[in-house]
């Protein structure tokens, strides 16, 4: 058969807390040509801690790249047209490896973790309340929820990390330097760099110098030398280096040219590069993030400063305040994995659809405490409202209602920071096939919810930094090119006062699930 002609490809690596993807996107029309993902497995070797197997991650990439390039084979598409590669990831995961021997020297510990609840008391303890450095300088609050409290612990527990450290092998990294190191050579040569977004969420970054803070370092008892270089979200970092894998190995020598954690990744995959633009994604956890253009913003509310992109070496950094909530589809999978009410993600939307209201039940998934914009640590989960006559499908949809007013917090939160309120949302996410929480997220912010057709914007905003970097320059982030794009939109469909009621409710319940470790 004849080979299909196209203009230049780009491939994205999307490595979540849920799943791995690879996709390949056609650079002149954003068309997204093929895709493959593969579900990751998390650890829960005690109460609270969540860990996942640096390998199976890595492998799991491998997989997809394989995977895909044979179906683009099978649709007659020439993988030899796939000039860049970029990579997004979730943030925060912690990995430590040896440079030596390419092995992980214990597990990620992942962003979800609260292993470290006892190290952040602590630390907080020697910051004094008006001089606090720590925020100024990185934009967020002491919490489980970052690296360096994560690398603090490893540090502190893992004999083989201490040892690794003293000879000199140890390198730390978020998903996107293990990742990059293995995939441009590992051991043999391997680059070990990370970009400005994901350093941004270690806390150990200076988000106005832009480099590592020699002060934050000494006060979690980092050293320096383990943390990789910090390059732009987009320039090469590398060529891809895999012959030892066969099928992805038909990537060896296309350079790797962007790299943006998932959610600044889905920023600019939606296209949000004005100040004041904003978009929801809906994954593991919900985080809304909107662009304050070159200007730092520092929240009155609960929420985060945190680098959005910078998509050149030359280029000058964005930043955006963030809303971060711990749970979101994470609640689904929990009543699937844990509770066994539903067998897949898609039939919580079929029990939810049976009853249509959650018949005065709520739900606080605070399983990881609740993260903006209440930041305690000590909120655990609460199903509360319960009668005689609640059934599982009153719970699936509380679960559902739970999703949509904690990004109804953060909005709320978002907008009394800026100032000016958003007049719709831009979605994105795992979670938003699910119509009836789409609409009934519209219901509850009172304002419509837009979905772009094409779902997987993370993805996409890596591919866009890739293909734009210097040296590839396959893809033009002019906003002209965007026009193509289709969009879903749910509009508000109960009334005010009764969305009013609803949320002043689920407020009462949040206060019932806070404070509760003691
Ligand atoms: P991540 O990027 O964090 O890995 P994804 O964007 O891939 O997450 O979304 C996956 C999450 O969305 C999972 O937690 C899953 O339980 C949830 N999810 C997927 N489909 C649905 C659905 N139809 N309804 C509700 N939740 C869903």
């Amino acid at each position: 058969a004849k080979k299909a002609v196209l203009g230049p490809l780009v491939g994205a690596v999307d490595q979540g807390t849920s799943s791995t993807r690879f996709l390949v996107f056609n650079s002149k029309t954003a068309e997204l040509l093929s895709h493959h993902q593969v579900e990751i497995k998390q650890e829960f070797p005690r109460e609270g801690w969540v860990e996942q197997d640096p390998k199976e991650i890595l492998h799991s990439v491998y997989e997809c790249v394989e995977k895909t390039c044979e179906k683009l084979g099978q649709l007659n598409i020439d993988i030899s047209n796939i000039k860049a590669i970029g990579v997004s990831n979730q943030r925060e995961t912690t990995v430590v490896w040896d440079k030596l021997t390419g092995e992980p020297l214990y597990n990620a510990v992942v962003w979800l973790d609260l292993r470290t609840q006892s190290t952040v008391e602590s630390l907080s303890k020697k910051i004094p309340g008006n001089n606090n450095f720590v925020k100024s300088k990185t934009g967020l609050p002491i919490s489980t929820y970052f690296s360096a409290v994560k690398l603090r612990w490893i540090l502190d527990n893992v004999r083989k990390v201490q040892k690794a450290v003293e000879e000199n092998r140890a390198l730390f990294g978020t998903i996107d330097s293990w990742l990059i190191w293995s995939l441009t050579g590992g051991v043999n040569g391997g680059v070990h760099c990370t970009d400005v977004t994901n350093a941004s969420r270690t806390m150990l970054f200076n988000i106005h110098s832009l480099e590592w803070d020699k002060e934050l370092c000494e006060f979690f008892g980092i050293p320096m030398e383990i943390l990789p270089n910090v390059r732009s979200s987009s320039e090469i970092y590398g060529l891809m280096k895999i012959s030892h894998s066969p099928k992805a190995g038909a990537l060896e020598g296309v350079p790797i040219s962007g790299c943006l954690g998932d959610q600044s990744a889905a920023l600019v995959g939606q296209m949000c590069f004005q100040d004041g633009q904003a978009k929801n994604t809906y994954g593991t956890g919900c985080f809304l993030l909107c662009n304050t253009g070159r200007k730092c913003v520092f929240s009155e509310h609960g929420l985060l400063t945190t680098v959005a992109y910078k998509l050149g070496r030359d280029k000058p950094v964005f930043y955006a305040l963030e809303g971060s909530v711990a749970i979101a589809g994470a609640v689904t999978r929990w009543l699937k994995d844990n509770l066994g009410i539903i067998k897949t993600s898609e039939e919580i939307e079929k029990l939810a659809k049976e009853v249509g209201t959650s018949y005065g039940c709520y739900f606080v998934p605070a399983f990881s405490g609740l993260y903006a914009p209440y930041w305690d640590p000590s909120a655990r989960g609460i199903i509360c409202g319960l009668t005689q006559f609640t059934n599982k499908c009153h719970i699936a949809f509380a679960a559902l209602e739970a999703v949509c007013f904690q990004t109804r917090e953060i909005l709320d939160a978002m907008n009394r920071d800026c100032g000016i309120p958003l007049s719709h949302l831009q979605v994105d996410g795992g979670m938003t096939c699910n119509k009836i929480l789409m609409q009934l997220q519209a219901d509850i912010l009172y304002i419509p919810v837009v979905k772009p057709s094409m779902p997987e914007t993370t993805a996409l905003g890596a591919a866009m930094a890739a293909g734009a970097a210097e040296g590839v320059g396959v893809w033009s982030l002019e906003p002209e090119d965007l026009s193509a794009v289709t969009m879903e939109r749910f509009e508000p469909q109960i009334n005010a006062e009764e969305s009013e009621i609803r949320y002043s409710t689920w407020k009462k319940a949040v206060m019932k699930s806070m404070g509760w470790v003691t």
